[in-house]
């Protein structure tokens, strides 16, 4: 078969090529292929019959549900641009990205209908909603138009609708997770999705290859989808598992150690993993014993810095190969990635680009660096999106040149491999100098006691900026800010070690997408310094 360039394309390669096995789980409900398949074809009928058109925005705010996948795709087999909403926003939030994108579409789950009309009656107004799992007077229900989950196989076998698709036709509108400031939305095209995912399938047959395994023996995946389908890494994976081998992707509700771990017995997953931290929950849980997780072969993450150790104890306690992979929103997933040996032997870095991606590490003035020095990471490739949506000044600073500016700040090696130092905006510059956060959060990783970690600048009347640490401790371990003080001093240079570090009794603000925010534990150590 010919490689696809769009995604009516994939979708009728895929369902051709695995129509009869099981796509995708949620508790007791199971979706074949050929369900999804014909719950998207009945969908697509129907936004056509009610006026969607190309280009038209139909946003999506629902958990993992084995909806969300037949609704990506029923919308942009129309033309239209999907507009994935944060399922953990609020009422505002939601409001916000719903103004922005211009969406005149929405598909949403219960939860999610209450903030919206709740938040901005206005708008819930102007929009055409309709509601998953829970009919309301008046509201049009999904099930109303496609029927429960259950029955997706036995719906009509519909034509997909008779749209021209270019490659270059946007598709998407991801928003980035909002670290830094608002979420900006990242308009992606077929091309962009798509590309990545051949990249990566190429990647993995290169692999069974190596391994001398015949490509036609691929085993499908297993898959225990952690992250939101909402960020693209999620929706990517997804994509990933169903395009490279028909693989089954269980979904859940909401991350839990103990249930994640039963499923892991239960469905007999091949590949769990998503951000570090749920690597590490992993790990660190006093129940893994319970259960039988030999299944597991797999722990893909990324998203957010990796301690260097994470690898070997995945290796050692999961016995499973770790993976660690480097992407953003705006680059529609992953970009560099390595796994097995090669992360093994460089565990600080996120691997080498993908075979059809460039990067190059930059100086302030935008001049390429040599090998091993640190500045900020630019990517080149297919996998670009166009810009941000409706916000040009922004579109023009981090596309302008041809080259993406990523914000994060990195090194490559000379075989190409990335080592992502930090973000630009997560340097402490003490006195002139400058502390990269992750180098001293790894260095307090190391320390057996310390779960997690979290490096912030706090301010400073004559040395502008100095670091304050905030870190977890692991349940039956203790240990002083002197002890944990002493430990850094062995690792790092005298001015890098924080001022203060503090021990936090509950997990660190992180974002739904294991990312600390930052913000919130400047604060919580300011006004912990303030109690002193
Ligand atoms: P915003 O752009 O709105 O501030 P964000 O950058 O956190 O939010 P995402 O696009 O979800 O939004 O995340 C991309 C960022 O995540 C990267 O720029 C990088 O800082 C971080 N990241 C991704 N993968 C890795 C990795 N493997 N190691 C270290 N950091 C990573
Ligand atoms: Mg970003």
């Amino acid at each position: 078969a010919s490689l696809p360039d769009n995604v009516a394309e994939l979708a009728k390669q895929v369902r051709a090529k695995h129509g009869e096995r099981e796509f995708l789980v949620l508790n007791d409900e199971r979706v074949t292929y050929e369900g999804w398949f014909r719950a998207v074809s009945t969908l697509a009928d129907h936004f056509v019959r009610e006026g969607v058109r190309p280009g038209d925005r139909v946003a999506i705010a629902m958990r993992n549900l084995p909806e969300w996948p037949v609704v990506l795709f029923a919308a942009t087999v129309c033309g239209a641009i999907a507009v994935p909403l944060n399922a953990w926003w609020t009422g505002e939030e939601l409001g916000y990205a719903l103004e922005q994108s211009g969406s005149t579409v929405l598909i949403c789950d219960d939860e999610r209908f209450e903030r919206v009309t709740g938040g901005s009656p206005e708008l819930a107004g102007r929009l055409k909603i309709i509601v998953s799992r829970s009919p309301r007077p008046g509201i049009v229900s999904l099930e109303s138009i496609i029927g429960e989950v259950a029955g997706y196989g036995r719906l009509p076998d519909l034509p997909l609708p008779d749209v021209a698709m270019k490659p270059d036709d946007p598709l998407t509108i991801f928003y980035t997770s909002g670290t830094t400031g608002r979420p900006k939305g990242a308009l992606g095209t077929h091309r962009n999705m798509l590309s990545g995912l051949v990249a990566m399938d190429f990647i993995g047959q290169r692999g069974a290859l190596r391994r001398g395994e015949p490509i036609s023996d691929l085993t499908p995946s297993v898959t225990l989808m952690t992250i939101p389908l909402f960020h693209v890494t999620g929706c990517a994976a997804l994509l990933m598992s169903a395009f490279a081998c028909g693989g089954k992707v269980v979904l859940m509700h909401k991350w839990n150690t103990i249930e994640a771990m039963g499923l892991i017995e239960r469905e007999r997953i091949t590949s769990a993993g998503g951000v570090p931290t749920i690597a590490w929950q992993l790990i660190d849980s006093p129940e893994r014993s319970r259960f039988d997780l030999s299944s597991l072969n797999y722990v893909p993450y990324g998203g957010a810095p990796a301690a260097p150790d994470l690898p070997f104890l995945i290796e050692r306690e999961l016995s499973a190969v770790p993976y660690n992979g480097w992407g953003m929103t705006e680059t529609s997933g992953t970009i560099t990635g390595h796994s097995a040996e090669d992360y093994m032997n460089r565990p600080d870095s996120c691997g080498p680009p993908l075979p059809v991606d460039d990067l190059r590490v930059v100086n302030e003035a935008g001049e390429p660096l040599p090998v091993g020095e640190i500045g900020e990471l630019c990517v080149q490739g297919p996998q670009i999106v166009m810009g941000y949506w409706q916000n040009p000044q922004a579109t023009e600073a981090t596309f302008g040149d041809g080259w993406m500016r990523t914000g994060d700040l990195a090194t490559l090696d000379e075989e190409g491999f990335c080592t992502i130092v930090g973000r630009s905006k997560d340097v402490i510059i003490r006195g002139g100098e400058n502390i990269y956060a992750v180098e001293v959060e790894n260095a307090l990783f190391s320390h057996p006691a310390v779960t997690d970690a979290a490096v912030v600048a706090l301010p400073h009347d004559r040395l502008g900026e100095e670091p304050g640490a905030m870190c977890l401790i692991a349940e039956g371990h203790s240990v002083s800010e002197d002890e944990l003080k002493l430990w850094l001093r062995e690792r790092l240079a005298a001015f890098k070690i924080p001022v203060v570090i503090r021990f936090h009794h509950e997990p660190l603000p992180r974002n739904p997408n294991g990312k600390v925010m930052k913000n919130e534990v400047r604060a919580l150590l300011l006004s912990d310094a303030m109690q002193d």
